[in-house]
């Protein structure tokens, strides 16, 4: 895919750059950003002209919606280095696509091409030294954005400012992950906002994840909310489940988040000749295939960890732990994923811009 540039874009640059400050073998994931943002502001029933300034705060009305009525969405993507110097994207029509959704959905309006993907490729290529090289090693890229029209009235705003920011990362490991099926709390309802990434889905899990931390698990396996029976998604993550030799994922809805991972995943299955059922998984069927062993892996799929792992789940106070195997689908998965994003591996499927 080309990716549309921008032939407008104001340019300021920082006067020096903090990254010899920066440790890049030590970083939390999302703590760190590059020298430069690009902004970009909604008003008048148009678009303004964008601009990549310093990294740096910004003043906002007390009153502007987005922190009273919570209109914000984001969407999260990586750029890669391959061993040439040459900087890398996954898919970035796929999240540009659903954050216009998400705007949609959020009566946000749209946002361009030229100044996503376009916006996005000149800000790559302003703060570019701040991709390394090797594998593990990855620019998070965080785009958002907020309602800042100001009023407490409860209408959509008028106003808005699009943002993308950067972020160094080194690879993630969360390390054990175990979780707990949902019960009686949900993450998403049909006719809501579950498919947006809607800034508000993810303020509504902490305290369903909080209680779950308390018990010794890191994450929560949401299930439909109208029956707590089907399983839907691991935290912030598409699920995977494998059972025998067939993958098992459930099918997109207003209630899942559509995952260019998880996509991803099951294309990639499907050329290795892997089994992969997209349809619901219910709880009950996860039980019983964890008591009689067919139950071998489960794991989530994001941008972010790519593929993690989880060792055991618990339902009803019961825990069930998954055996440990040597030749898990998840890791082969993520190192073929991983190979292609950092060009180690042809990319027979075009995904890499
Ligand atoms: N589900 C939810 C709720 C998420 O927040 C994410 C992360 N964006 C995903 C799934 C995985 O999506 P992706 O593979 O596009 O990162």
């Amino acid at each position: 895919m080309e990716l549309k540039t921008l032939n407008e874009v104001e340019i300021n640059l920082v006067t020096s750059s903090k990254i010899n400050q920066v440790d890049f073998e030590n970083l939390t994931f999302g703590n760190i950003f590059t020298d430069h943002m690009l902004v970009c502001d909604y008003k008048n029933g148009a678009w303004q002209m964008p601009s990549i300034v310093p990294y740096a705060p910004f003043m906002i009305d007390p009153s502007a919606k987005v922190f009273h009525y919570g209109q914000a969405i984001f969407e999260g993507m990586k750029a890669y280095k391959d061993q040439q110097d040459a900087v890398w994207l996954f898919r970035p029509d796929e999240n540009y696509k659903r954050f216009n959704k998400s705007a949609t959905r959020m009566a946000m309006p749209e946002v361009p091409e030229t100044v996503f993907l376009g916006g996005l490729k000149k800000l790559l290529e302003v703060d570019r030294e701040w991709v390394r090289k090797g594998k593990g090693n990855t620019l998070y890229i965080r785009p958002f954005m907020i309602a800042t029209g100001h009023g407490v009235i409860a209408a959509p705003s008028q106003e808005y400012r699009f943002m993308i920011i950067l972020s160094p990362a080194k690879s993630y490991y969360s390390g054990e992950v175990k979780v707990l099926i949902a019960e009686h709390y949900s993450r998403a309802a049909n006719g809501g906002i579950g498919a947006a990434k809607a800034a508000g889905n993810y303020s509504a899990q902490f305290y369903p994840t909080k209680l779950a931390n308390e018990q010794g698990f890191q994450q929560i396996i949401w299930t439909d909310d109208a029956t707590h029976t089907k399983l839907e998604e691991a935290g912030t993550m598409n699920v995977f489940f494998r059972i025998n030799d067939t993958l098992l994922t459930a099918p997109t809805s207003e209630r899942i988040l559509d995952g260019v991972t998880r996509k991803s995943v099951i294309e990639l299955a499907k050329r290795e000749n892997i089994d992969v059922e997209v349809r619901s998984v219910l709880v009950d069927e996860l039980v019983e295939a964890a008591k009689n062993g067919s139950l071998k892996e489960i794991f989530g799929a994001g941008t972010a960890a790519v593929i993690n792992p989880i060792v055991g789940f618990s339902y009803l106070g019961t825990y069930y732990e998954l055996p440990k195997l040597e030749n898990a689908i998840a890791l082969e998965i993520k190192e073929k994923l991983t190979n292609i994003q950092y060009k180690l591996a042809d990319d027979t499927f075009g995904w890499t811009v």
